[in-house]
């Protein structure tokens, strides 16, 4: 399990992420909703970290402290973050863009093994090897993202935005896959503006505003809440 106490950032004066807490269990998928500048991206980067956090905060996996790690090391540790933007190596091949997700010892000698994890969950990525990763859509793209981080082996998947730039349809396409990632084990969190089709994946949801997690629910009853309507459903 994946838990998170305490965390704040400042950039500067600013404070962008203030005493976040949250928990994301094995084979549990998780949405964080909020809108533009909620501060979701950051704390997804400090969970991976990617920003600094301010003294006090605690991230543990699996009784594991993670907080005092430097990054490549949380990777190591079974945290892997599919960035907003995707950030894959565009003039590679899928093939290429996938072998260097296996890039850790731990990792190396299961890389065959991880491909064909990677195949059962996106299958369309079996046929698409050769092809140049800057030549896909959106929506492969991101899945040679997803399918990339798979290859370190996590215990907890974290996807930032994955849905930005992808139209409704690809975005389902590309949702609907995440419950074979979760069936594996993996616990997957989510920090997502795409209210409806985020929640209808997930478990459970928090709602961040202004730096602050200010609510917390299953998904379904996050889905009928009159906040969440007003808010993020446009209800
Ligand atoms: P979006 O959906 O637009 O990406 P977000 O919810 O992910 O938004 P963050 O990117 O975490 O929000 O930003 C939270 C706040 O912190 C915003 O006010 C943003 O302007 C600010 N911020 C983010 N990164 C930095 C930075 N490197 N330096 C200064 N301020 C930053």
């Amino acid at each position: 399990m994946l838990e998170v106490k305490a965390l704040s950032v400042r950039y500067g004066r600013h404070l962008a992420l203030e005493n976040a807490a949250l928990q994301v269990k094995s084979g549990e998928i998780v949405v964080v909703l909020g809108a533009n500048g909620a501060g979701k991206s950051t704390l997804i980067k400090a969970v991976s970290g990617l920003v600094p956090h301010a003294p006090g905060g605690r991230i543990s996996l699996e009784d594991q402290a993670l907080h005092a790690l430097p990054s490549h090391k949380i990777v190591d540790a079974g945290l892997a973050l599919v960035p907003e933007g995707r950030h894959l190596f565009s003039t590679l091949t899928v093939a290429e863009n996938l072998s260097l997700g296996a890039f850790l010892p731990r990792t190396r000698a299961a890389a065959a093994e991880s491909l064909e994890i990677v195949f059962s969950i996106f299958p369309k990525l079996k046929q698409r090897l050769t092809q140049i990763a800057g030549t896909m859509s959106g929506g492969e793209q991101q899945m040679v993202a997803i399918g990339r981080a798979l290859m370190t082996r996590p215990k907890i998947l974290l996807l930032d935005e994955p849905s930005l730039g992808l139209s409704p349809l690809l975005t389902s396409e590309l949702f609907r896959a995440l419950p074979g990632i979760a069936q594996r084990g993996i616990g997957v969190l989510i920090v997502e503006q795409n209210t409806h089709q985020s929640l209808a994946i997930s478990q459970r949801g928090y709602l961040i505003e202004k730096g602050c997690i200010v609510g917390e629910d299953s998904a379904q009853e996050l889905l009928k809440s009159p906040a969440v309507q007003k808010a993020y459903l446009g209800g």
